[in-house]
């Protein structure tokens, strides 16, 4: 395994981390990150509607997040100012209490044809479990590839929703290997209309996928040491009470939790939106699973050993991520972030982004029962101003330090304390 240096990493130019890391770069991924060579013009328009040009946003990495033994590069793709700064943070700490441990549950995808004026549903739920062997195999004839590869439909269940119009839901569960499987389970459930209107008497209202992918469920743990929250026994213990209540928090109340999950998805966005990853299918799934009890709750979970000495984390959430299909292979920046991590299957792709997830949300937490995060923010939020004002590179630091002892920070100050930097008539 190529191991980097990471020392003063974060505190160096573009230029000089790329050389830094340049023993885990291919030569094609180097030279994409070396030359800046993006998404091409004659690709993005062939990819969507109405082109008129392509988007930049900054590619960064997190380095050495150790999932189930092994460390990780991880890239992020965010506009957000310290994100990657508390994702590296989290996941230091807890390398040094063992790193995450992932379990991928399954890997299965859902896809629903529902039907309705059907008039005995009864008899329609039975002929559909009667016909189960014929359904999938009219399934997997729609899309052979997928089981050429060792996927395709493995199974059939049925929903009926009782409402003045009743609906009976057809659940099929499909293996879509290293593809999300959008287009593949929306393939199968078309293919299988037909078929289900003729054996339930019914017709068919709609066939698309789930992305309530309660079949794709991926966990991340890890047991944080006391001693590694803070160097005073007594505030390391008061900080690990702290993130259990803020964790309980954000079970209990619905205007915490979407605070809470949104911290998590800022490193899950970053890294789906990096793997060319349908980033909103994602969080579709996911804030969906965070309703299942009947509320919509936090996505972690923090707990006390108190016999070992560690505060325990634990997020559960779906993931069906993919390394095939989709707009993957038509951005050479996603080239880069799959060279990046190592090329992992989707499988550990996910384990990777549950462990980011848990990642960001201990640091957002820890700030949150300590110092708060407005500190940090008010600088990012100088650092801003000063660049939109117009400073250099070599003028950030000093339009930052100003700002920051005004009362009120704003573009026009920022734009004034240049204004006499370059003057030089700052006292
Ligand atoms: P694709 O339609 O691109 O299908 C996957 C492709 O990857 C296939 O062409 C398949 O080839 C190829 N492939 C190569 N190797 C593998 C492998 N090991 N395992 C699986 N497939 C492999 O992508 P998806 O079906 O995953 O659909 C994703 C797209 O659908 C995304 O762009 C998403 O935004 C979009 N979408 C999402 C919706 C949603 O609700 N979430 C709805 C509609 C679209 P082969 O055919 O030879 O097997």
């Amino acid at each position: 395994m190529t191991k980097i240096n990471w020392a003063g990493f974060a505190k160096k130019n573009p230029k000089e981390r790329l050389s830094q890391i340049k023993p885990l770069l291919s030569k094609e991924s180097h030279h994409i990150l070396e030359n800046h060579v993006l998404l091409k013009q004659e690709i993005a328009s062939q990819m969507v509607e109405n082109t008129l040009g392509t988007f930049a946003l900054p590619f960064s990495v997190v380095p050495e997040i150790e999932v189930n033994h092994k460390d990780y590069t991880v890239p992020f793709v965010t506009e957000e100012p310290s994100v990657i700064a508390a994702c590296s943070f989290a996941s230091k700490i807890i390398k040094r209490s063992g790193g995450f441990k992932a379990i991928v549950h399954n890997r299965q995808m859902i896809g629903q044809i529902a039907l309705y004026e059907i008039k005995d549903t009864h008899s329609a739920i039975k002929a559909i479990e009667k016909h189960k062997k014929e359904l999938l195999a009219i399934a997997n004839s729609a899309h052979p590839s997928i089981v050429k590869r060792g996927g395709g439909a493995s199974d059939i269940k049925t929903n009926l929703i009782e409402d003045e119009t009743p609906l009976l839901v057809v659940h099929i569960l499909i293996d879509t290997k290293e593809a999300m499987g959008a287009n593949i389970v929306n393939t199968m459930t078309e293919a299988l209309k037909p078929y289900l209107e003729a054996l339930t008497n019914g017709k068919s209202l709609m066939a698309i996928l789930s992305n309530y992918a309660t079949e794709a469920l991926v966990t991340a743990n890890c047991a944080i040491d006391y001693r590694f929250l803070n160097r005073d026994k007594v505030k390391a213990k008061e900080l690990a009470e702290k993130m259990v209540l803020a964790s309980n928090f954000a079970k209990k109340d619905p205007y915490r939790a979407s605070t809470h999950n949104k911290g998590i998805f800022n490193g899950i966005d970053a890294v789906c939106i990096a793997t060319g990853n349908d980033w909103r299918a994602i969080e579709a799934g996911a804030h969906a699973y965070a309703s299942r009890n009947g509320r919509y709750e936090g996505l972690t979970t923090w707990r006390l050993d108190e016999a070992n000495k560690q505060l325990l984390g634990e997020i559960t959430l779906p993931l069906p991520l993919a390394t095939k299909g989709g707009s993957i292979g038509l951005n050479p920046s996603v080239l880069v972030a799959f060279d990046v991590l190592g090329n992992p299957d989707a499988k550990t792709l996910a384990s990777i982004v549950a462990s980011v997830g848990l990642a960001q949300n201990f640091a957002a937490l820890r700030a949150l029962v300590t110092e708060g995060i407005q500190e940090g923010h008010m600088k990012l939020h100088a650092r801003s101003l000063a660049l939109l004002a117009g400073s250099l590179p070599d003028e950030v630091a000093f339009v930052v330090d100003l700002l920051l002892k005004e009362k009120h920070m704003n573009l026009s100050t920022a734009e004034k304390i240049l204004e006499k930097y370059r003057n030089n008539i700052l006292e």
